[in-house]
């Protein structure tokens, strides 16, 4: 690093008592375990993790994908929300979640793919509902290989009905009404689909658009008890969503923002107490 650069990244930094991040969140391969509980540290895009938890490769209704990356750490609440829903799905819609990233041993930042997923209590799950997977366990190859096609007919905000089912709106249902699910990030036109629905809507409210999300929803879970140095996000608007805040992603402005370049992640400072959670 060149010294200036350096320095800089010092100044940045001075006063706020935490560390620059480094790639050194991607390379740790344990969960550090001092403490006597797990805890999630500061917040979705600037924390981290002590005590993790990993998701087994394979469950009752779900499979874990991409095993290579390691991001199959989570907050033991991560893991008993993943197992949860999976045994659902399994016997109520006899299928099989394929889950794709969690978080790194010790959570923080990760190189390439998230800017959250930092505090152990974010996950991807995939929306194909595999056949195949409900009747063996996938192979490594298969799970580095395999991808989840979008959910949406090409180059269109339609959704492809050859890759969607109740089954899909049904999950999503479950999954939104778990106490301990703070929201879940869709494709807007998931949302969008889910608003024309005659069904009762109070917990269509966590269900929230964002860009990307037609190959998989993405569930992040509030802070956890007693978890006192996690900090959680600022609360969802009242009401349920299918409203003009909807209408607005489907506008010229929106697809706008959606192809305009994307400005790098400002570098996330890390509350102090991570320093402990890196270095032990
Ligand atoms: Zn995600």
């Amino acid at each position: 690093m060149k010294l200036s650069v350096f320095i800089l990244l010092l100044s940045i930094c001075s006063g706020c008592g935490s560390t620059p991040v480094s790639n050194q969140w991607a390379t740790v391969t344990q969960p550090a375990k001092t403490g006597n509980s797990a805890q999630s540290i500061g917040t979705y895009t600037a924390g981290c993790l002590r005590s993790a938890a990993s998701l087994p490769p394979n469950g009752t209704g779900y499979q874990l994908m991409r095993l290579s990356r390691e991001r199959y750490y989570g907050h033991p609440d991560l893991i008993r929300f993943i197992e949860n829903l999976a045994q659902t799905t399994a016997i109520q819609y006899r299928s099989v979640l394929l889950i794709g990233d969690l978080g790194q041993p010790r959570g923080g930042p990760m190189l390439n793919g998230h800017r959250s997923h930092q505090t152990g209590l974010d996950v991807d799950i995939w929306y194909l509902l595999s056949q195949t997977a409900a009747t063996r366990n996938l192979g490594f190859d298969e799970r580095e290989t395999w991808s989840s096609p979008s959910v949406l007919a090409a180059k269109s905000d339609a959704i492809d009905n050859s890759q969607w089912s109740l089954a899909h709106e049904k999950v999503l249902e479950a999954a939104a009404r778990m106490p301990e699910v703070e929201r879940i990030f869709v494709h807007p036109s998931v949302k969008r689909l889910l608003c024309t629905r005659k069904t009762a809507h109070d917990w269509l409210r966590k269900i929230r658009p964002w860009w990307g999300h037609d190959d998989h929803f993405h569930v992040r879970l509030k802070c956890p008890k007693n978890n006192n140095d996690c900090h959680g996000q600022e609360p969802i608007p009242e009401g349920d969503g299918c409203d003009a805040s909807l209408a607005w992603w489907f506008s010229a402005e929106a697809k706008a923002e959606a192809l305009a370049p994307k400005k790098p992640a400002p570098r996330p400072l890390l509350p102090p107490q991570c320093d402990a959670v890196l270095n032990e």
